[in-house]
């Protein structure tokens, strides 16, 4: 019988979810039915929980519900636990939360960039949702420094003293990393993020969590010279955790990727 999963968000029609998920059962002879659900701002558990009673089996949660989507589990993965939010969602007689953000972050520069994390110095730019996902499986690749830079810096404090990392204001990172990750929602309205030009060289890896646009941030790292990677590789490394959580098999991911990419 077909299963019904789904991601959730508000908005979530630029969603490539369901693609992707549609690929990967495809490549692996799931019968899965993967949507989309617009939650209301004011409704996210409500709309969970119709979808539970319809049978659902399980949700990608996206912005802005990863906070309450933390909340609304019985149970959560350690992954979760660590990031306060949940990404992945899993309906038996109890919710159990996941988080694949960060793996999804890790396998993508490591495993489709090529650049091993181990030792390398890194900038996170953002301390929210997606921020918080990462750090964990950042510091689990074992880089050699992490450093949190955040607009509201008491938020970038509060997410480096829980991870035993280094919180900076943008205006005093002076030195240059191997690696910057964006991780900040700036990109998606089209503003530009405080730029911390000391810290992108010709030999760092620019990377924006944000995907399918032409951000600021990209923009200007390539001004500088820098490797830049959208985030589109960390989607569907995410989403490829996430199938294999709810069915228990590893979708490929380079070919989903290539075909995303129009290759
Ligand atoms: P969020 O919880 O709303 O956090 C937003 C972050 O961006 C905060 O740190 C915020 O700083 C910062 N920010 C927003 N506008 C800014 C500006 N103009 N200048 C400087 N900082 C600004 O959002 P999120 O869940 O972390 O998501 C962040 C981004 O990651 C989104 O674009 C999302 O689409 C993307 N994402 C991608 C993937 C993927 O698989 N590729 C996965 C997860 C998320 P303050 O704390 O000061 O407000």
């Amino acid at each position: 019988m077909t299963e019904r999963y789904a991601v959730i968000g508000h908005p979530v029609a630029h969603s490539q979810s369901p693609a992707i998920h549609a690929c990967f059962a495809q490549a692996t002879g799931q019968d899965i039915d993967y949507g989309r659900i617009e939650a209301p701002l004011d409704a996210f558990e409500r709309t969970v929980d119709e979808f539970r009673a319809a049978g659902g089996k399980g949700l990608n949660v996206t912005l802005p519900f990863k906070q309450a989507a933390f909340r609304y589990c019985d149970e959560v993965a350690d992954r979760a636990r660590e990031a306060q939010v949940a990404n992945t969602l899993v309906f038996g007689e109890r919710v159990r939360g996941d988080n694949t953000d960060g793996i999804g972050l890790v396998r993508d520069i490591e495993g489709n960039l090529g650049l091993p994390l181990g030792g390398k110095t890194v900038l996170l730019m953002g301390a929210g949702g997606a921020a918080q996902g990462v750090v964990a499986a950042l510091l689990g690749a074992k880089v050699g420094r992490l450093v949190i830079a955040n607009r509201t810096f008491s938020r970038a404090q509060a997410l480096a003293a829980r991870v035993k990392a280094t919180a900076a204001r943008y205006e005093d990172v002076r030195d240059q990393f191997d690696i910057v990750i964006n991780a900040t929602s700036a990109g998606l309205s089209g503003e530009a993020v405080p730029f911390p030009a000391a810290a992108i060289g010709q030999a760092t890896l620019a990377y924006d969590l944000v995907y399918g646009r032409d951000t600021a941030f990209q923009q200007a790292a390539r001004a500088k010279g820098a490797r830049c990677s959208d985030g589109l590789g960390m989607l569907v490394e995410q989403a490829a955790e996430s199938f294999f959580i709810w069915r228990g098999v590893r979708p490929p991911t380079r070919s989903v990727l290539a075909s995303l990419r129009g290759r």
